[in-house]
């Protein structure tokens, strides 16, 4: 795309950063606010993105089925877009969305506005995910960017590998329900879905929690094997969780019901697990390094992969980032946005 001069075409002229969030000024529109306001573009439905409220709510057909879940009672103008759909705003501002690899329906807008194209990228990866649409790169003149896992430290092994772990543990431990923590959203069926394509054949056996969003990805064409409502299994019965993969929301790997399950094994499945003190505050017994978000290397070949001269950076480890880009030429900056949630995986 053409490098047009940078007075009648700088995204800095035409966004801003307001207490609510990242607000385009044509399009009268937030990006992801964190606040409810008249119009928002929604990148993918995990909480501290996609929140209830807003008069009218622009997002991928899958997303807004995420969001009618969560927020039943929420009722706004709904306007579904598939990727690469164009969707004409106020002031000729155009928008599409172009996959993001994050999640099911995640998406990077694209925003074009005289002659210049800016992309919000939301929450991304490039790793393998068989449960939604692999990143693509959009080639543009500002990208924005999450930085959740920019150190250099940070490098995210193959799900395969991860997924390994698990089943070798299940031939040593057959006597041991092997409960893995996983996020309701994205992570859990990420899991499953891998254990299966790694030829794990029995059961899973899930939390209540995940139950719904896991029917949800069903009804988009996913399949993950049989599946059993754990929480329902009551007395005697749950001894057939015994060599078994439970899974359930990490802030119940450590409560009564999990604890109750017959001899459980402590999983954490995460970006963060890297991290050994992450994995033992999670009192895991065994962390599976499973990411939603892209690590140092990824996040470098993605802003260079967009060619944009200019980077603007949301959340997470801006500094480290800021400074590698700059390093390299590239106008980076960090934006100064409230209501990211450091942990959203
Ligand atoms: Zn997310």
């Amino acid at each position: 795309m053409n490098k047009v001069n940078a007075i009648t075409n700088n995204a800095e002229n035409w966004m801003q950063v307001r207490r609510q969030g990242l607000y385009c000024v044509p399009a009268e529109a937030y990006i992801d606010p964190h606040e409810p306001v008249e119009r928002a573009i929604i990148t993918h439905g995990h909480a501290d993105h996609a929140r209830p409220g807003h008069g009218e709510v622009l997002a991928t057909p899958q997303t807004q089925a995420i969001m009618k879940v969560r927020y039943p009672e929420d009722n706004p103008v709904r306007i579904s877009l598939e990727y690469h759909q164009s969707h004409g705003l106020k002031n000729n501002i155009n928008l599409w969305f172009a996959p993001a690899g994050h999640v099911l329906g995640s998406a990077q807008a694209v925003v074009e506005f005289d002659n210049h194209r800016l992309v919000v990228s939301g929450d991304y990866k490039r790793h393998d995910d068989p449960t939604c649409k692999p990143f693509e790169v959009v080639k543009c003149d500002t990208f924005v960017t999450e930085a959740t896992f920019a150190l250099p430290v940070f490098s995210h092994p193959k799900l395969e590998h991860e997924m390994s772990k698990v089943l070798r543990s299940l031939d040593a431990f057959p006597e041991r329900a092997h409960l893995i923590g996983v996020y309701g959203l994205g992570k859990c069926q990420r899991v499953m879905k891998s254990l299966r394509n790694a030829g794990y054949q029995d059961p899973f056996y899930l939390h209540g929690a995940l139950v719904g969003l896991t029917k949800l990805y069903e009804e988009f064409g996913q399949d993950f094997g049989q599946w059993i409502a754990a929480t329902e299994l009551k007395g005697k019965a749950r001894e057939e969780m015994r060599g078994r993969i439970v899974l359930a929301p990490p802030s119940t790997l450590a409560d009564r019901w999990s604890r109750s399950l017959p001899d459980m094994l402590p999983i954490m499945a995460s970006g963060w697990m890297q991290i050994r003190a992450r994995a033992r505050q999670r009192r895991a017994e065994m962390a599976l390094i499973v990411s939603d978000h892209a690590d140092w290397n990824d996040l470098i070949r993605t802003v260079e992969e967009t060619e944009a001269s200019a980077v603007w950076i949301t959340h997470g480890r801006t500094d480290a980032l800021e400074y590698e880009l700059r390093k390299r030429g590239i106008h980076a900056k960090a934006l100064d946005l409230i209501g990211r949630e450091e942990d959203s995986e």
